[in-house]
């Protein structure tokens, strides 16, 4: 009987062996996992912290029994896989009663990514820092939190875990401190998006720190010194500074890796080792829009490629296509999604791009408790090809990138989005759903009808010349309004054109956008020229506040 044994029971391997299974009743096969549990739910530990997962139990979504039952699988929990001999085909597995020789036909390599510890001073000493990957770990934070009751925490990273964890820990009752190197929360979208969150935090009583880091642990871990001199007394730590791929045991065997360490593979999740193949957070995959190698520690990707790999070795054609990276997260009472690439990342590949800001609504304004859906959406501003796209809000942002993720897997344009016919009742959504809104805006980007600046080219726009020109009310212009900006209510334009300079160019703002664009269209046809500011005093206020 043929052998497939699986390095790793959680995401991929136990999509990889659960599809084999079911393609295949004649073969063994083992699942070989060093921690205590496999096919657990990783991506709830954080919220299992403030209660709101309240049964732990619910954590451990199948037992070794339960996988034996449905699927003949031989699960092997406590068990570490710490060698491979590839010419023999044979693994070495260290359990706490022995170590053995288990032979193999194929082998899946599904080992995830472990999170990355920064070779801190006084991190040794601590006993009140920690990482959050697996039960265990969560187990620990929990008895910490239990038995030392500590009043104040700081997480060490903004990304989604960390921040799930401060709010989890908040929800808890604790004052929570974000540490971020980078130069705002939530590095994975662009800065002005990101805002929104920084927002959110700090209305929640989250202190943020951004642009700094950790350089130095004192007093067990109960003084956190940061580069910037400051020092913080805290409780309780949480490091969440990004992952690195678990590649100890590949590379021990001689399988070729790529960047960042992570498991080179093939199209058809095939290592540089014949039999060997890996899925999951460990393996480089293409991104598929731009074809360059990527690492994506997604549990999407992850669980995608556990089945293909299965279909693979059952003799199917199946091929890794790549990924997009399609990630939410969300932060008390907001949201963030983003999928495909940011301006940053466009920006740093020097792609052509073009970017239009969104203001929308959940669901019709008009029906009790709409709320903002605000969407960017980064494109190329020839041939319409959709790259990327970042929404915030406090419901709904998860429909419009999974539409916007949808569109990029199946290769539409912008020109596609407004053809979009998505569900609409006033509960559900709007007859012109964000998602078509910004079709229309980014085709007349396309098609000319309107040209656009972002809020970071606004300072250099001006001291260029251009005369930046508000629309929006007097009464809302006086409320709060963009230094250097002039007021022209859009109701009085036609009858005040003749105070506007044609040979100047001009910035036009409003609230969100839309009455720029209908000043700019009607502007533009009496022979002034103009942008808008995309974004406009919305985008500002939150960026600035
Ligand atoms: P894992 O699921 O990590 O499984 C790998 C397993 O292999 C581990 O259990 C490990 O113990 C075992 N292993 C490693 N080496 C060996 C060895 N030598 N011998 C035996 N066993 C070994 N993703 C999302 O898309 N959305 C989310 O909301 C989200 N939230 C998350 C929250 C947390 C706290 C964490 C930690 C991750 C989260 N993720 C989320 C990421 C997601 O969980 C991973 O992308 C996914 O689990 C990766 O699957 P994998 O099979 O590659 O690795």
């Amino acid at each position: 009987m043929k052998r497939t044994v699986i390095i790793g029971g959680v995401a991929g391997g136990m999509s990889a062996a659960t599809r084999l299974r079911r393609l295949d009743e004649n073969q063994e096969i083992v699942i070989i996992e060093k921690g205590p549990y496999v096919s657990f739910a990783n991506c709830g530990l954080p919220y299992y912290v403030s209660g709101e997962i309240s049964d732990r139990e619910k954590l451990l979504v199948q037992t070794p029994e339960s996988l034996k039952a449905r699927f003949n699988l031989d699960v092997r929990p406590f068990s570490e896989a710490t060698e491979i001999n590839s010419e023999k085909k044979q693994v070495t597995i260290k359990s706490a009663e022995s170590t053995y020789e288990l032979s193999y036909d194929q082998l899946i390599l599904s080992p995830g990514a472990k999170p990355f510890i920064p070779p801190l001073n006084g991190l040794e000493e601590a006993d009140n820092i920690f990482t959050l990957r697996n039960v265990p770990d969560v187990d620990k934070i929990m008895d910490s939190l239990e038995t030392t009751k500590p009043k104040k925490a700081v997480v060490v990273g903004a990304g989604f875990i960390g921040l799930e964890m401060a709010e989890n820990l908040a929800k808890r009752g604790l004052e929570v401190t974000i540490v971020e190197f980078a130069s705002h929360v939530l590095p994975t979208v662009d800065d002005e998006m990101a805002a929104f969150i920084h927002n959110e935090l700090v209305d929640n009583g989250i202190i943020v720190h951004t642009e700094k880091g950790v350089v130095e642990i004192e007093d067990k871990g109960r003084t956190l010194i940061l580069n910037t001199g400051e020092k913080i007394e805290t409780d309780l730590v949480i490091l969440s500074v990004g992952v690195r791929p678990e590649n100890d045991l590949a590379e021990s065997a001689g399988i070729e890796l790529g960047m960042r360490g992570g498991i080179l593979v093939d199209e058809n999740y095939e290592t540089s080792v014949k039999d060997i193949y890996a899925v999951g957070d460990a393996i480089i995959v293409k991104n598929q829009i731009t074809k360059n190698d990527a690492m994506i520690a997604l549990a999407s990707p992850a669980n995608r490629q556990g089945r293909q790999v299965a279909d693979v070795i059952a003799g199917m054609p199946r091929k890794n296509k790549g990924s997009i990276g399609t990630a939410i997260v969300r932060v008390f009472n907001q949201s963030i999604a983003s999928t495909g690439l940011t301006e940053k990342q466009l920006k740093d590949l020097n792609y052509d791009f073009s970017i239009v800001h969104i203001d929308g609504k959940n669901h019709a304004g008009y029906y009790p408790n709409a709320s903002m859906v605000f969407l960017k959406l980064l494109f190329n501003g020839k041939t319409g090809e959709l790259y990327g796209a970042q929404a915030v809000g406090k419901d709904g942002v998860d429909k419009r990138i999974d539409i916007i993720a949808t569109a990029i897997k199946g290769g539409l344009t912008v020109e596609d989005l407004p053809e979009l016919e998505l569900t609409y009742a006033p509960p559900f959504g709007s007859a012109k759903d964000v998602v078509n809104m910004a079709g229309y805006a980014a085709l007349n980007i396309m098609e000319g009808i309107s040209q656009n600046i972002q809020l970071h080219e606004l300072e250099e726009v001006k001291n260029s010349g251009a005369l930046l020109v508000d629309v929006r009310t007097a009464a809302e212009f006086e409320r709060g309004n963009i230094p250097g900006f002039v007021n022209f209510p859009l109701n009085n334009l036609r009858d005040s054109m003749s105070e506007l300079p044609k040979n100047k160019e001009i910035i036009l703002s409003c609230h969100s956008g839309q009455r720029s664009y209908i000043a700019s269209r009607m502007l533009e046809q009496h022979g002034f020229k103009v942008k808008n500011l995309d974004g406009s005093y919305l985008l500002y206020s939150v960026v600035n506040r």
